[in-house]
């Protein structure tokens, strides 16, 4: 079946006369202050969690009026536990604007409640749809995945042109009667069935037209937010061995990468390993062999590491910590980073000392 706005909207209104919430409390005595308190505490928490929260806070502050007038401390501790406290001073400073600027009255157009602090245009959406019965789109993370997965719309959500396609698809649905319910059943439905790891498409409304259901795979919408790139760092990892046959290694430092582990010499990518003794320890390097470079990955970086092996002569004052010489044979107990380990497993296989 091929959806239209028509039979989209008519199939989650049938769906919400059966199976939407209708006893949440912030569904009774319905006005804009109500519903605007409620959908900024559902941004980022569940439900069950807001509950209570809501009841407490309608309590202390029945009406805008009262929010405005409250000592910000007093709205933050009222909010303590439900996190994201940005939201709580943007609500006050929203309550005061509202009082200051409206009369106490909250705006009755999108654009106008999307001008105050803290209401983005799908809250501003649902406040106009909920209380004040306006045909009004939103877009909250529960209606751009059931959006997104009916309609098979790649991409992250993040990105402006996949928002874009998400919002028309929101504009064009939402039905001029009944919008507040629609509005509710979008979210509900998200919320219940739609949800982001186990849809229930048997049970769904909008089964029959979904196309990622018909694709089979549902989990694959709206698209993952792109991995950031992270950094490489380039280092040659310089390893070398006395005239007894045993592999240099130093300490790292307690914090940090590899904290407190043993390790190969690091030198920058570009450096002299000769050089490097003739700093330490003044003795001269024979370099033997220059192995390809292969990637460590960390949580932040990636390295890139260039072994070098190499022999040295005898040197005064290198065996001291930080630095000790591994007998690849005998090897002592100390912790190696992974792919030091590696590299010494490489290296037993190495031709005996030259
Ligand atoms: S059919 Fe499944 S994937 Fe599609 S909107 Fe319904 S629950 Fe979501």
């Amino acid at each position: 079946m091929k959806a239209t706005a028509n039979n989209f909207a008519a199939r989650v209104l049938a769906w919400y006369d059966q199976h939407g919430r209708k006893d949440l409390p912030w569904q009774q005595q319905i006005n804009p202050y109500r519903v605007w308190v409620s959908e900024i505490m559902l941004q980022q928490t569940q439900v069950t969690t807001v509950i209570p929260y809501f009841q407490r806070f309608m309590d202390t502050y029945p009406d805008v009026a009262a929010l405005a007038a409250a000592p910000i401390d007093d709205v933050l501790h009222l909010w303590t536990g439900l996190g994201y406290y940005a939201r709580a001073r943007n609500l006050h400073r929203c309550a005061q604007q509202v009082v200051e600027l409206h009369g106490g009255e909250f705006p009755d157009s999108v654009d106008a409640l999307g001008e105050l602090p803290g209401i983005g245009r799908s809250t501003a959406g649902a406040i106009a749809s909920l209380s004040m019965s306006k045909r009004a789109a939103i877009l909250d993370g529960n209606v751009k995945r059931v959006l997104a997965r009916h309609f098979a719309i790649d991409g992250w959500p993040g990105k402006s042109d996949v928002l874009n396609n998400l919002w028309e698809q929101a504009e064009a649905l939402t039905p001029a009667k009944r919008c507040n319910h629609y509005t509710q059943a979008m979210m509900d439905l998200g919320a219940t069935l739609c949800s982001r790891s186990r849809p229930d498409c048997e049970r769904c409304p909008l089964g029959d037209s979904c196309v990622a259901r018909a694709q089979g795979n549902p989990q694959d919408y709206p698209g993952k937010k792109p991995a950031k790139e992270k950094p490489v760092k380039a280092v040659q990892m310089l390893m070398l061995r006395n005239p007894q046959g045993h592999w240099l290694l130093e300490q790292r430092p307690a914090s940090g990468i590899w904290g407190g582990l043993w390790s190969f010499p690091e030198l920058a990518s570009d450096a002299d390993p000769a050089g490097w003794l003739a700093g330490a320890a003044g003795g001269s390097i024979h370099v033997l062999e220059v192995w390809d470079s292969f990637r460590h990955t960390f949580s932040h970086y990636h390295l890139d590491i260039t072994p070098v092996v190499a022999d040295c002569a005898a040197v005064n004052g290198i065996g001291e910590r930080p630095y000790c010489w591994y007998d690849v044979r005998q090897p002592p107990a100390v912790g190696l980073a992974a792919p030091v380990k590696g590299l010494l497993q490489k290296l037993q296989q190495l031709d005996p000392v030259r």
